[in-house]
């Protein structure tokens, strides 16, 4: 069990993006810190890199590995370290059965490949849930995964792309979350 803390202004920003980009995902990568024990994350920024509104599509992220250049930059520059990444999940409740906040397959199968390339320093996986209630409003929630290893059985990516699909899983009904929570 770890926790994860998150200033509530990070967590404002993210839900502010992700509602303006409505219904297309957005994403950004965690940066922040673990206490010494390893029990406790502090997120203390997110980076959101510019690239991923140059393709913007409401099934997919097209993560690029390059995107953790710069990334790590900002991290390093803060005296911090990427601790993982976070993204949307966007639904219309009048489409969608029980909405959850679990990531898909490729989810998954996405941060298990860059928890491999980045030596494991990759530990959390954010997803938050935009659901587009029946007065139309959005409302935001978080839950934060562990990584985990997995056996990856498809076969890589061009090195400097991955894709991600988001459509494919089953929905099951995940937790309301706020911005920490334990995993
Ligand atoms: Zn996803």
């Amino acid at each position: 069990m770890k926790l994860v803390l998150v200033p509530p202004s990070v967590t404002r920003e993210f839900y502010r993006r992700a509602r303006r980009a409505f219904p297309i995902e957005i994403y950004g990568i965690l940066i922040g810190g673990m206490s010494e024990d390893g029990k406790t994350a502090r997120i203390v920024d997110i980076y959101y890199p510019p690239e991923q509104y140059d393709r913007p599509s409401p099934d997919a992220v097209h993560v690029e590995y390059s995107w953790f250049t710069p990334a790590a930059a900002v991290a390093e520059g803060l005296g911090l370290e990427i601790l993982g990444d976070i993204h949307s999940h966007c639904y219309d409740e009048e489409l969608e059965f029980e909405p959850g906040l679990d990531p898909s397959e490729d989810d998954w199968d996405w941060q298990n490949r860059i928890r491999r390339d980045t030596g494991g320093q990759y530990q959390f996986m954010g997803i938050v849930r935009v659901l587009k209630k029946k007065d139309r409003r959005l409302h935001c929630s978080t839950r934060f995964w562990p990584a985990v290893e997995l056996p990856i059985t498809a076969p890589w990516p061009k090195p400097s792309t991955s894709k991600r699909r988001v459509r494919n899983s089953s929905r099951s009904s995940g937790r309301r979350g706020g911005s920490a929570g334990r995993i």
